[in-house]
């Protein structure tokens, strides 16, 4: 399994302290007591967003801090409360105190979990008045807020999964696709799992694709996959399917195209009945403009396709690329272009 992983601290915010304070009012030499109550730290806020699938913002800022109660005042005037810091995660993700190493959460879609408490503001000096004790000077400070480190522990799993021939540039392309933006080029998993990759369309749209190797090679050789791999495949949501569009043995790029068609449905209907974007691949080898066009034409009508369900690119010469993660984004995410509610 892939899993992404990130260490944070939350800090919920702490009590604004209670005041100290007496009227003073013209003849009342020794006005009551009137100092206000502090407000309640704001809470640490956990929060499901459908639209995050990584936890790759979290490598970038670990620490996350509410907003403290703000102090009472005189005049009876209470603290401002301090705002709830909302912390937005994929479904999916594990929530474990990183001290203890218990699973506080584990976070669904729709969850809402407050897992760092604000402390309470602390009472002002009025509120201890007695009747033997008219004039008390003492007040309560504002507790402090829970502060926790917590791991967050994310099982990825792939959108979109890349099939095709050996040689149809498979790995070629999620290496162009994961490492084209700087960004990217550091996200440890793509070194801790070559197969596994994080596409950037732009900086708050990713795209998590998988290639999926073994699948033709391995069957053929009798070699197979793992259960674990199958299994997470299968929950991809969109198959690319890439076809060398000037294979070296010279064979037919249609037929190429069948036969993995073939071995995908063989190997599992799930997978086969998956929405599939055809992609041929190493345009930059054709001469002009001409030829890649024929090559293109001629695959297309052999495979009674239309022009325009034919995505053409060059994972090595990198063309094609950008044009590419946005169809992909428009096939995952059909009801809009940005997820609402994503934050940066
Ligand atoms: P895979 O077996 O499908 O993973 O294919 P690879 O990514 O390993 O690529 C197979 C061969 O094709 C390698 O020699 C690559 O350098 C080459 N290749 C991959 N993509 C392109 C491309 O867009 N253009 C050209 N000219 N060669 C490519
Ligand atoms: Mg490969």
């Amino acid at each position: 399994m892939f899993v992404d992983q990130a260490v944070i601290t939350v800090h919920a915010g702490k009590g604004g302290n209670g005041c100290v304070s007496f009227r003073r009012e013209k003849f009342e030499s020794k006005g009551g007591p009137n100092g206000g109550n502090g407000g309640d730290g704001g809470n640490v806020v956990l929060v499901a967003d459908e639209g995050m699938s990584t936890l790759y913002d979290f490598r970038h800022q670990r620490h996350w801090e509410a907003e403290n109660g703000e102090d009472g005042g005189r005049k009876q005037c209470s603290g401002k409360a301090g705002e709830d810091l909302i912390i937005r995660l994929p479904p999916g993700t594990l929530a474990y105190d990183a001290t203890s190493g218990a699973l506080i959460h584990d976070l669904k879609a729709g969850d809402r979990v407050v897992v760092a408490r604000g402390g309470r503001g602390g009472w002002g000096n009025e509120h201890f008045k007695r009747s033997d004790n008219q004039a008390p000077k003492n007040a309560d400070p504002g507790e402090p807020g829970e502060e926790f480190s917590l791991r967050l522990e994310l099982k990825l799993i792939a959108e979109v999964g890349i099939v095709g021939k050996p040689n149809a540039g498979k790995s070629t392309l999620l290496a162009a696709l994961t490492k084209a933006t700087p960004r990217i080029a550091n996200y440890p998993f793509t070194t801790l799992s070559p197969q596994l990759g994080v596409a950037e369309v732009d900086s708050s749209r990713r795209i998590i694709l998988a290639d999926i190797p073994g699948l033709i090679e391995g069957a053929s050789e009798g070699a197979g996959l793992g259960h674990e791999f199958l299994r997470h495949i299968e929950r991809t949501r969109v198959i690319v399917h890439l076809v060398d569009l000037r294979p070296e043995d010279e064979s037919d790029p249609a037929e190429n195209y069948e036969v993995v068609r073939g071995e995908l449905r063989g190997y599992s209907e799930e997978l086969a009945d998956k929405p599939e974007l055809i992609v041929v691949n190493k345009a930059d080898l054709f001469e002009d403009e001409k030829s890649l066009k024929d090559a293109i034409n001629a695959f297309c009508r052999r495979l009674d396709l239309r022009r325009k369900d034919v995505h053409v690119v060059s994972g090595a010469a990198r063309q094609g690329l950008p044009a590419l993660l946005e169809v992909l984004w428009g096939v995952l995410h059909p009801q809009g272009k940005a997820v609402e509610g994503w934050k940066a």
